[in-house]
């Protein structure tokens, strides 16, 4: 059994039944019988299916939300602004040009010879997901996986097990048929089940250490196997910058936004040293008016976090940290109703934290923090920044704040990174592929690129 407990208060919402090994597999095999009926569908009517999916997703929105909300402690206007990009943005533009992406390509067609490339679908997919964006982790597979053509078993995070169930819900709504989705409930014990059943590719979204596990039980397979792990994203601030206000306000965002639970997190900031004092104290300004409190409400910022484990990894950063020899300029700890009126005895709460002094050498800089949570360190050159940013085993995304598009590209293409940023951070888009590098992950979703990962291409060759 299941528990789901509202991260905000520690209190259980409800108890839900777990998958079996027997359960699954009657599910994967309804998949692997039904795949070739949902490959016939039309393309136009899969993309019809799908429109109609986030029609539905935006007439429950507030629903939607709230429950994710209640089960992950996303601040509610957080939540809604998950969905509604999914809906409006992220699914419309695969109904859009998912079928053009995978229209047969002629590519030698001569007197003698006619060749093409067919991208033919991959079959039933397993769709390992995250809790911290469940609407984005598993639509950027779904929804392409679908319109692909492939059957998909998606396992959502047990901590976001009534957004999985609504998404599947609203999915048979939509006409989805059981035969080509169905979701796997539980934890661990059932994702480690869907590794020993016949999938045709495995989708993973969370934590570097579960995903090189995942990669090499299935590697027996001989199918893909795509990982979106996790990052420590370096941002570096130039001392060129116009507006350090609106610079101050995007990055502070782009560490605390989720509170701190975005794969793309800022976690560590660079500022060149002859704004770094002007810059770090109008940053802590901005991050002592971010609202902590009650995630239902609309003008709360910062949630609790949605694992309770998660508060002893952040109390031990600060500790580390502070021990060889970082400031707290603002929180560094777990936050207390008597600190803290207007949060909930029971609830996961981390004080919204800024670490200053800080050094490579401190888990805040090296270990993925995933919180409310971010190291300011100050630097001499652009060689010393680059080499900082660079001085990391993940390779998510980096970012530069420059006047100067030169200078800033100068940098960010020396790092070894999936998503570089300039003038902007912590920002995901359909239209371009979403991939890690080094710890981060192998494999793309998202664009064209992620589309086609989602199918076998197959080469023709005929002699006319
Ligand atoms: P996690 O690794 O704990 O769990 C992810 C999923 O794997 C869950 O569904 C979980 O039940 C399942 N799982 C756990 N152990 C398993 C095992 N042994 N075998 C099979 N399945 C198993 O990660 P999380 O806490 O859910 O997610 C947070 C992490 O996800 C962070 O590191 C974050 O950076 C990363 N993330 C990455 C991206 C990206 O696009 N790169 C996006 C979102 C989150």
């Amino acid at each position: 059994m299941l528990k789901i407990i509202n991260p905000a208060n520690g209190l259980l919402i409800k108890t839900i039944e777990t998958d079996t090994s027997e359960s699954l597999a009657h599910k994967f095999n309804q998949l692997k019988n039904g795949k070739k009926d949902w490959q016939n569908v039309p393309i136009t009517d899969r993309i019809a299916i799908l429109t109609k999916w986030k029609e539905l997703l935006i007439h429950h929105k507030q629903e939607l939300a709230s429950i994710l909300t209640q089960e992950m402690g996303k601040p509610i206007k957080q939540a809604l602004a998950e969905i509604e990009a999914i809906a409006n943005i992220t699914t419309e533009w695969f109904c859009k040009n998912t079928q053009r992406y995978l229209m047969d390509e002629i590519v030698h067609d001569t007197n003698e010879w006619y060749e093409k490339i067919v991208y033919e679908p991959k079959g039933v997919i397993c769709h390992i997901s995250a809790w911290n964006y469940p609407y984005s982790v598993g639509a950027n597979v779904i929804v392409p996986g679908l319109l692909a053509g492939n059957a998909i078993m998606y396992k959502p995070s047990e901590y976001t097990t009534l957004t999985g169930l609504k998404i599947q819900e609203l999915f048979y709504q939509a006409g989805v048929p059981q035969s080509a989705f169905q979701i796997a409930i539980g934890a661990q014990p059932v994702g480690e089940a869907l590794l020993s059943l016949p999938f045709d590719g495995y989708y993973f979204t969370g934590s570097s250490k579960t995903g090189k596990f995942i990669y090499e039980k299935v590697a027996n397979k001989l199918v893909t196997c795509e990982l979106e792990m996790g990052g420590k994203d370096p941002v570096y601030i130039c001392e060129d910058i116009k507006n350090i206000d609106e610079v101050v306000a995007v990055t502070a965002d782009g560490a605390f936004y989720n509170t701190g639970q975005s794969c793309c997190s800022v976690e560590r900031i660079y500022v060149h040293e002859k704004i770094y004092d002007d810059y770090v104290r109008r940053f802590v300004q901005e991050v002592k008016r971010y609202k902590m409190g009650d995630p239902t409400k609309d003008d709360t910022y910062l949630g609790p976090l949605s694992r309770q484990q998660q508060l002893t990894v952040l109390e031990k950063q600060v500790k580390d940290a502070v021990d060889k020899g970082a400031t707290v300029l603002c929180g560094g700890g777990i936050a207390t109703v008597q600190h803290q009126p207007q949060i909930h005895a029971g609830g996961y709460f981390f004080e919204p934290t800024v670490l200053v002094n800080v050094t490579q050498n401190m888990s805040v800089m090296r270990e993925e923090s995933f919180g409310p949570i971010v190291g300011i360190a100050k630097v001499a050159t652009d060689t010393e920044a680059c080499s900082l940013m660079a001085d990391t085993e993940y390779g998510l995304t980096a970012a530069v704040f420059s006047d100067n598009q030169t200078r800033a590209l100068k940098i960010l293409q020396q790092l070894e990174v999936g998503t570089i940023y300039h003038n902007c951070c912590e920002r995901v888009k359909p239209w371009v592929p979403w991939s890690g590098r080094k710890q981060s992950g192998i494999g793309h979703v998202l664009s064209s690129i992620g589309i086609r990962a989602l199918t076998k291409p197959k080469a023709y060759q005929f002699k006319k």
